[in-house]
């Protein structure tokens, strides 16, 4: 038997989490050869993660749910900024 719908979309949300990560991290070019961007740990980039997420859930909640990790992600960074070395 193989992965739940719902296992295999969580494996694109963790994904997606991966590629904001808030501590230097190693980037590489992303796996799916088509795409350009970089990606955590040469895997998929958070875009790809995206379309693969859209393909269990629709465009609207995956894009929904990346917009928000980018955001989460910007307000950590401010956070740092504003914190750091004080
Ligand atoms: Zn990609």
């Amino acid at each position: 038997m193989g992965l739940s719908k719902l296992e295999q979309a969580y494996r694109h949300i963790t994904g997606i989490q991966r590629n904001y990560s808030d501590w230097p991290s190693t980037f590489g070019p992303c796996y799916n050869d088509e795409c350009t961007n970089s990606a955590r740990g040469c895997g998929l980039c958070a875009n790809c993660h995206e379309k693969k997420l859209a393909e269990f859930v629709g465009d609207e909640l995956a894009g929904k749910f990346h917009a928000a990790i980018k955001q989460r992600s910007l307000i950590v960074g401010q956070i740092r900024d504003l914190l750091e070395d004080r």
